[in-house]
């Protein structure tokens, strides 16, 4: 007698959370109808602001990426702000002039498909470009290194020299992405866009007062500089 059911595939599964950026309102209800009958969370946005929020704040394991949004970035654009994030994604393109962009222009884009699809082809991209991002070599893609400081994204953690640290969940996505930019100075107005959302009405100064905290819990171990008057790079 086994004590242990096996794991059950289909709706019982967790597959993972996966957002999903679309203004089509009936591809988005087929999308996501597909998707959490195979297990998978599904977060939607009708906008490119709305998905780069959702994606700084439940960190899915994949993005679904309309190219043409009505509002506010377009999905080129949004892909270009996630690559930076290591978060694997895949383009829905409505017309071959927007594949040629998405192939030429090195979005960082894992995939592309062209509507009208077959929801189930496109279950089949996603979980196919799951396998390959978990396969690939891991640590850049989870684990994120500044100084002594270890960003592991998959498992939410910020260690210092081995020892982790709490941080608030703003504080984390903020170190995430500065850490995901190495070498880059982002600007405030960025790090705003990118990590409180596009759509976030606020002083730049909210900032400041995120890299202090940061400071504060993380000490000289964290390599974060100030770039007068620009913004902070990190490492
Ligand atoms: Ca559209």
């Amino acid at each position: 007698m086994s004590l242990q059911e096996p794991a059950r595939p289909g709706p019982f599964a967790d597959a993972g959370t996966v957002v999903v950026v679309e203004d089509d309102p009936h591809i988005a209800e087929l999308v996501d109808l597909y998707l959490r009958r195979d297990g998978f969370r599904v977060l939607l946005a009708a906008d490119g602001g709305r998905g780069m929020e959702l994606v700084a704040h439940h960190h899915p394991c994949l993005v679904l990426l309309d190219v043409g949004l009505p509002a506010g970035p377009d999905g080129f654009e949004v892909c270009r702000q996630l690559h930076g994030q290591g978060v694997p994604v895949i383009m829905l393109t409505a017309r071959d002039e927007e594949v040629d962009r998405v192939l030429g222009l090195e979005l960082g884009a894992d995939d592309y498909v062209t509507k009208p699809f077959s929801p189930r082809e496109l279950v089949a991209r996603v979980h196919a470009v799951l396998r390959r991002s978990t396969q690939a070599p891991g640590p850049q893609r989870r684990t994120l290194q500044a100084g002594d400081v270890e960003v592991d994204t998959a498992r939410h953690e910020v260690r210092r020299a081995g020892t982790p640290v709490a941080l608030t969940a703003r504080e984390f996505d903020l170190l995430a992405h500065l850490a995901a930019n190495p070498g880059l100075v982002l600007t405030r107005r960025q790090l705003l866009d990118e990590v409180w959302g596009a759509g976030w009405v606020g002083d730049e100064r909210t900032v400041d007062v995120h890299v202090r905290q940061l400071r504060k819990k993380l000490g000289d171990g964290l390599p974060l500089a100030t770039v007068r008057n620009v913004g902070y790079r990190l490492g």
